[in-house]
This record gives C-alpha cells, sequence and structure tokens, in this order.
C-alpha cells in the first residue's frame, strides 16, 4: 500500500466531471509526477488531496488514515505540505520571517504573526529556520525582504517553508513554472538533493517534461479527470495513448 492512497475519487462541478473514478497510489519515498492536459483535472485532484476540495465519492487516505473531512491545516499536520503554482510568501517581511511562521504553526500548532518581534530569543527555532535556508541555499539571503526575491528564490523560500515542518508528503504545484531553463535546473538539482536527502515522497504537477523525467520514478497521465496510464518514464515516454492524448505526436 502507497503512503498516499487515491479510490474512486469522483468530482463534479455542475454538469462538469472534473474527476472521474480517480485510482492513485503514491508508493512511499519516491517521486510520483501526475501529467496531462490543461482541464485535465490535476489541480482538482491536488486540491482534494490537501482538504481544499472535497470529493462527491471515493476515498483518500494517507499513512492508513482517511484525509477526508479535515481541513487543510488538519491535513497539514498529519504530514502534507503543498508548495503552490504561485509562492505563497509574505512579501512584506523578510526571508527569515517568512521561515519563522512554519516553524511555530508546527510547533505551537497555530500561526502566531504577531508573535514575530518577541520570538527574536527563541534560538532554537531561528537556528532550525536557518539550518533549511541554507540546505536550499538562501541562507546569505536571510535578512532579504522577501517582495524582492527572484521568482526562483521566492520558490526556494516557499520550499524552504514546507520543509522546516517536516512533512512525509510534498506535493509541488508545477514547481518550474514561468522558471528561465537555468533556474529549472536548479531546481531540479534542489528537488533531487532534497529527496535524497530527506527520503521524502514527493508528488509533483508538471508540465514541463524535461522536469517529469530527470525527477519522477513514476508518472500518472490523467486525461479528461480519468488516469490514462501509470508506468515508470521509460515506458511512458513511447507509451502511444500519451503520444496521443498528451504529448501530441
Ligand atoms: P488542470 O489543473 O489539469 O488544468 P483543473 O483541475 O484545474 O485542470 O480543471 C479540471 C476541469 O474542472 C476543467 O474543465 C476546469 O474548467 C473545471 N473546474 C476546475 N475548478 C472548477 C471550479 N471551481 N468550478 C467549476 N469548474 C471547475
Ligand atoms: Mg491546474
Amino acid at each position: 500500500m502507497g503512503i498516499l492512497e487515491v479510490k474512486n475519487v469522483n468530482k463534479r462541478f455542475g454538469g462538469l466531471q472534473a474527476l472521474g473514478d480517480v485510482n492513485l497510489s503514491v508508493a512511499e519515498n519516491s517521486v510520483h509526477a501526475i501529467i496531462g492536459p490543461n482541464g485535465a483535472g490535476k489541480s482538482t485532484l491536488l486540491n482534494c488531496l490537501i482538504g481544499k476540495l472535497e470529493p462527491d465519492t471515493g476515498e483518500v487516505t494517507f499513512k492508513g488514515q482517511s484525509v477526508l473531512g479535515r481541513t487543510p491545516y488538519q491535513i497539514n499536520q498529519m504530514g502534507i505540505s503543498r508548495v503552490f503554482q504561485t509562492p505563497e510568501i509574505f512579501g512584506d517581511l523578510t526571508v527569515i520571517e517568512n521561515m519563522l511562521i512554519p516553524c511555530f504553526a508546527k510547533r505551537d500548532g497555530a500561526f502566531r504573526m504577531h508573535a514575530i518581534e518577541s520570538i527574536a530569543a527563541e534560538r532554537e527555532v531561528i537556528d532550525r529556520a536557518e539550518s533549511m535556508l541554507d540546505e536550499v541555499r538562501m541562507l546569505d539571503k536571510r535578512d532579504m525582504h522577501s517582495g524582492s526575491l527572484s521568482r526562483g528564490d521566492k520558490r526556494r523560500l516557499e520550499m524552504a517553508m514546507c520543509l522546516v515542518q517536516e512533512p512525509s508528503l510534498l506535493l509541488l504545484d508545477e514547481p518550474t513554472a514561468g522558471m528561465a531553463r537555468a533556474d529549472t535546473n536548479n531546481t531540479i538539482d534542489l528537488l533531487k538533493e532534497i529527496h535524497d536527502k530527506r527520503n521524502i515522497t514527493m508528488a509533483i504537477i508538471e508540465h514541463d517534461m524535461h522536469v517529469v523525467f530527470s525527477l519522477a520514478q513514476r508518472i500518472t497521465v490523467l486525461a479528461q479527470g480519468t488516469p490514462l496510464v501509470e508506468d515508470t518514464p521509460e515506458n511512458i515516454k513511447g507509451h502511444p495513448k500519451v503520444k496521443e492524448a498528451y504529448l501530441g505526436e
């Protein structure tokens, strides 16, 4: 059984079947990519995994426990963390201040934004945040205004904010969207490094095939809300159904 199990999940928006009988099993410690054309249901599926949407029918379990009926915050506490397509950082705060938010959310069970001034003394938490920044090669930007960071650095910061909570499953929604090739390759290297070092499970939604084939061990192809095929990157590359439905060849 996978760390994440999706069983017969259906989701309708009015007359539109966004997800139809989706089954998916993500193996522990693997990197699993979910690909598919625009409108295939990738974001809808992701939102069903993190409690932003509730499936109409079906079951989603994480480490054997159902995530359905739980709030995004509760699911996050279970060990699922998501990197958003548009980085969700606080542009008015510095890099280190952003890092302290998830640190305290994890420790105290609630956001304590107001406490940022008074936490300067809490060395242990700051050490943890700094060491995480170092891991994503952002420590030199510790006191920079987050709003002025490059797109790549904003994403690194967001990744660090997720990882500092020590999730067992990291969900990434198009982690290289809008990046230039050099930044994309840096992100691939960073994700590989994080995966190898932390043995974390990753589920990645991604359009860039270079990224998918560089990182994933398993690939699920979604088309019109239903998994078309699930296989290794080698087999997906040559799969006639996939070429037809997705790669446009
Ligand atoms: P993808 O992320 O693969 O591009 P989405 O999951 O965003 O696809 O969308 C799947 C389908 O569901 C699309 O046809 C989209 O227009 C529709 N859809 C997504 N969210 C909503 C919503 N909140 N209300 C109505 N339709 C939606
Ligand atoms: Mg989407």
